[in-house]
């Protein structure tokens, strides 16, 4: 059975995407951080790529789950570099999952709501929307950031209410990070994927106790499926 026979579009009207690792694939955002930051981190500050790679890595752990992680301002000070001119300097690298397009099509022209829901920073949508012209493509476009604390934070769910408000129990929410699929859970979101290979280098990784796509192609709704 596939999971477009898991999904029932009929008890669904609003669909909730994450963007890095679900519609564009992690491949950018790991190499930034794995790769290019300590590069440019080890070149201003004169010390081998190997000590700011082990350095830019504990920093970041050390933020693991809250606002700051994803914050571009919070790292720009911190490490001293300018992080969105770095991000441009690799965006060749920014890439949009296979039928990601096609899926947001159908979805809207099924007449339901597609939102875009974020942890990354404005900064980063802005650049990512730029290099893909994946924006006109949802109804509204969020940011965690605006009420700063990031979707796996308890309380997140409840207060995007006050921004868009939704029916938890007729919401697919489609999120590559299992800590965020858990505080939707929490919440009461009934309709929840995580995704087997954010990062198309890498291989697939384990979900966890979520249901999870291969690509969007798996949960295209059917165009008689009229909300
Ligand atoms: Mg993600």
């Amino acid at each position: 059975m596939g999971l477009r026979a898991m999904i029932d579009w009929q008890a669904i009207d609003t669909v909730f995407l994450d963007m890095d690792g679900t519609l564009l694939d992690l491949h950018f955002d790991t190499y930034f951080w794995v790769e290019h930051v300590p590069r440019r981190y080890a070149e201003k500050h004169g010390m081998p790529l190997a000590d700011a790679k082990d350095y830019v890595m504990k920093r970041s752990h050390s933020m693991l789950g809250t606002i700051n992680w994803y914050c571009i301002d919070y790292w720009s000070n911190e490490l001293d570099l300018d992080i969105a001119l770095l991000k441009e300097e690799v965006d060749h690298l920014i890439a949009v999952h296979p039928h990601v397009t096609d899926f947001l099509d159908a979805v809207r022209a099924s007449e339901r709501r597609v939102v875009l829901v974020t942890n990354a920073h404005m900064k980063s949508l802005a650049l990512k929307m730029e290099r893909t012209q994946l924006g006109g493509h949802f109804d509204a476009m969020i940011c965690s950031h605006e009420f700063g604390m990031a979707k796996e934070q308890p309380g997140f769910w409840q207060t995007l209410q006050q921004r868009e408000p939704y029916d938890p129990r007729r919401t697919l929410l489609v999120d590559d990070s299992l800590a965020v699929l858990r505080s939707a859970r929490d919440y009461g979101l009934s309709w929840l994927l995580a995704v087997y290979q954010p990062d198309s280098t890498e291989a697939r990784r384990d979900v966890g106790e979520f249901d999870a796509i291969e690509s969007f192609a798996d949960i295209i709704p059917q165009a008689y499926l009229k909300r």
